[in-house]
């Protein structure tokens, strides 16, 4: 395993639509492997494959402690609404409001490619959303309606 340089914001690589997944191979579990641990050095909540410059559609999450991962994922179901402060490890220390879905069902599949419909609700959501949102070339910053105060050091 190995971390990954994280793209930040203003690189093009953000900006594209990412291609599905079509091999479900050794190359697929390396590249998890590395954004697993890139995302525990980061200390982030999810990451997307672009994010390390990769243009598929995979994505990672970190909630409560269990490593998700979702290829090829898609939002099948979103409920509730819920407006929180959101960041992005491609864009340090800015934070803002989004409103996202309070509950979503993913569907995705895993690294050995068998599908999978899960319900996340709150951090979750929020996450998983953003998260597919870097698969379309969106960033959360788009979304934003109100900046947070920096963290000031
Ligand atoms: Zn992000």
């Amino acid at each position: 395993m190995a971390t990954r340089n994280i793209v930040k914001e203003g690189d093009s690589v953000l900006a594209k639509k990412c291609r599905p997944v079509e091999r479900y191979d050794e190359k697929l579990a390396l590249l998890l492997d590395d954004m697993i641990e890139t995302l525990k050095q980061a200390g982030g909540v999810g990451l997307a494959a672009p994010q390390v410059g990769i243009l598929r559609r995979i994505f990672i999450m970190d909630i409560n402690d269990e490593i998700i991962e979702a290829i090829n994922p898609e939002i099948i179901k979103r409920s509730g609404k819920v407006r929180d402060v959101e960041g992005c490890l491609s864009v340090p220390n800015r934070w803002g409001y989004v409103t996202r879905p309070k509950s979503v069902v993913l569907r995705a599949y895993d690294r050995n490619g068998n599908l999978y419909e899960r319900k996340f609700t709150d951090l979750g959501a929020r996450c998983a959303c953003h998260e597919s949102d870097h698969l379309e070339g969106q960033l959360f910053t788009a979304l934003v309606d109100e900046w947070a105060e920096p963290e000031r050091e």
